[in-house]
């Protein structure tokens, strides 16, 4: 391998970035991350994090930490949904949850959980070129002064406006919404009074029902999490490019509230001002040879609440292939199943955020007549589970190979919870070092010593679980099922499809 300043460059310090400097550290890489703006950010993009992403924050171990530095109780599981709204406050279990954390202190977390194993964040450095060969790949910076660094892949985890797939010549095709949308949450203010069924009444105005309505001008939407609180959201046809680190004022707020209800509405002190606009983009390829791409690099959603989760899990799906690559034991092909797979990934989450454009935009009886069924059709609970499953992001089932896979392969490993020999732990508990693991859950002795020829790669535990789903499981480091044994299934299928999966995955024997 040619020599290189570094093993990875990462573009970008924000939540694709960073996570993805955390996973690479875990998997010993040397990771640079170049970020242009010389100081974190303070404006509020997202206002949490939600979905599998905190499944996965549990596997890492450090999903305390975000709860810390959130200190604020779980918000009930109550999401929008192209202005409707999924409850899934009622559910045993409900397939998604959020954590209210805004960005700028989501992000210096991340940062301080990265550089805390040892990545190297650049702050100021901003990447104006870049050129590949066979060897690696380098990077003009204007930093202080200009310098050229190398490394043996780049990861553009730089935005929506990606400078690197640009550079790269990655197409990003799609739809871009003549939409605007804002959204503020402030204190109660003593002149709105929040009625008992959660509607409002509104000094000159009377009655505002909370939750979206549709008017003759937009959506506007209305509701509070506790009766000291007041979310207030608009959205409307504007043909303006805003940009998104200039932030939205109350005033900008007011007027738009104005324009949409056809009335002012008093609003408290704001605790959080935002504004945005919704593009359906993917880009063709997630990587074009040493360059890839991930985040909101790679996909744009016009739907929110969805896009930091999606962003950050293209980040743990890449991290240990590229990492492989580098040890030098990565089966062929195993760096273009990041593409394959987050691919699909992406695609599920623009169908379903896409279909919710369908569901708020429409404003003819036909649309209204679209919204009332859906609404029909989220008072049961199974379609409940599936939406909320979907605005997850926990729905992907990534093909894995073999003639008859187990129900489990290709999907999120389950949370067990297992009793070994050392006392009770869990499958989250087994992925804090972001190292495969085989789980024999029944005692299979043969399967056991086969794994243990990948044994400098793979982690072998042995446990038992109460309902075992399966007699083995062989998990990667994203924590995704890559193979498990059918309870009593005989080792001679079992076996060959445990080899293939381990050399699909992890190469030859090591
Ligand atoms: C107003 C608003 C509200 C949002 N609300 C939500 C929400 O509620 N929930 C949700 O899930 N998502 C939300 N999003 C989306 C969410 O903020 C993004 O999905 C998320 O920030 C994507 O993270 P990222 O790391 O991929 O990219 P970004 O956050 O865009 O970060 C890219 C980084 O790259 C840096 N960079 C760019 N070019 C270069 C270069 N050439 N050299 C060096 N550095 C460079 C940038 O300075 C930036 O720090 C919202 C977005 C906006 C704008």
């Amino acid at each position: 391998m040619a020599v290189t300043d570094t093993d990875v460059i990462i573009v970008g310090a924000a939540p694709t970035g960073l996570t993805l400097a955390r996973e690479l550290r875990l998997a010993g890489v040397r990771t640079l991350v170049l970020e242009r703006l010389p100081e974190p950010r303070a404006v509020a993009k997202a206002g949490g994090l939600g979905g599998q992403m905190l499944e996965m924050l549990q596997y890492r171990g450090v999903l305390e930490r975000f709860e810390a530095a959130s200190g604020l109780p779980r918000p009930a599981p109550r999401f929008p949904f192209g202005g409707l709204h999924v409850d899934l406050t009622q559910l045993v279990e409900p397939p998604m949850q959020a954590l209210r954390l805004p960005q700028p202190q989501m992000e210096s977390l991340l940062e301080e959980l990265a550089t805390e194993l040892g990545a190297e964040v650049r702050r100021g450095q901003e990447v104006v070129g870049l050129s590949q060969d066979q060897a690696g790949v380098t990077v003009d910076v204007r930093g202080p002064g200009p310098y050229r660094v190398s490394a043996q892949f780049l990861v553009g985890c730089d935005g929506v406006r990606s400078r690197i797939r640009e550079l790269a010549g990655i197409a990003f095709p799609g739809t871009t919404y003549p939409e605007v949308n804002r959204l503020g949450t402030f204190t109660m203010p003593d002149s709105l009074t929040l009625l008992d069924d959660g509607d409002y009444e509104v000094p000159g105005l009377g009655r505002l029902r909370w939750g979206y309505t549709q008017t003759e001008t937009g959506v506007f939407a209305i509701s509070s999490y506790t009766p000291n609180d007041l979310g207030v959201y608009t959205s409307e046809e504007e043909a303006v490019t805003y940009d998104d680190d200039k932030p939205m004022t109350v005033t900008e707020f007011e007027d738009s509230i104005r324009r949409v209800l056809g009335a002012n509405l008093p609003l408290g002190e704001p605790t959080r001002l935002t504004r945005f606009t919704f593009g359906a983009r993917q880009v063709e390829r997630y990587r074009a040879g040493r360059i890839l791409v991930a985040g909101d690099a790679a996909h744009q959603f016009p739907s929110g609440g969805v896009a930091v989760s999606a962003a950050m899990l293209d980040s743990v799906n890449l991290a240990w292939k590229l990492a492989a690559e580098l040890a030098g034991w990565a089966p062929a092909g195993l760096l273009d199943t990041y593409h394959e797979e987050r691919q699909l990934a992406g695609a599920r989450t623009l169908l379903h955020t896409q279909a919710q454009v369908a569901l708020r935009r429409g404003l003819d009886s036909a649309a209204d007549a679209l919204r009332e069924v859906f609404s029909e059709l989220l008072a049961d609970e199974q379609p409940r589970r599936r939406i909320g499953a979907f605005i997850a992001g926990s729905d992907i089932r990534y093909p894995m190979p073999g003639a008859n896979p187990h129900a489990l392969a290709g999907t999120f490993a389950p949370d067990l919870a297992l009793h070994t020999d050392r006392g009770p732990t869990r499958v989250a508990d087994l992925m804090h070092t972001a190292r495969p693991v085989f789980l024999d859950l029944a005692d299979r002795k043969n399967l056991r010593e086969l794994a243990g020829s990948w044994q400098r790669r793979v982690d072998i535990h042995t446990a038992t679980t109460d309902h075992r789903p399966a007699d083995a499981i062989l998990i990667r480091p994203d924590a995704y099922v890559a193979w498990a044994a059918g309870v009593d299934e005989p080792d001679d299928t079992a076996a060959p499809a445990l080899s293939e999966a381990l050399s699909h995955w992890f190469g030859s024997p090591s």
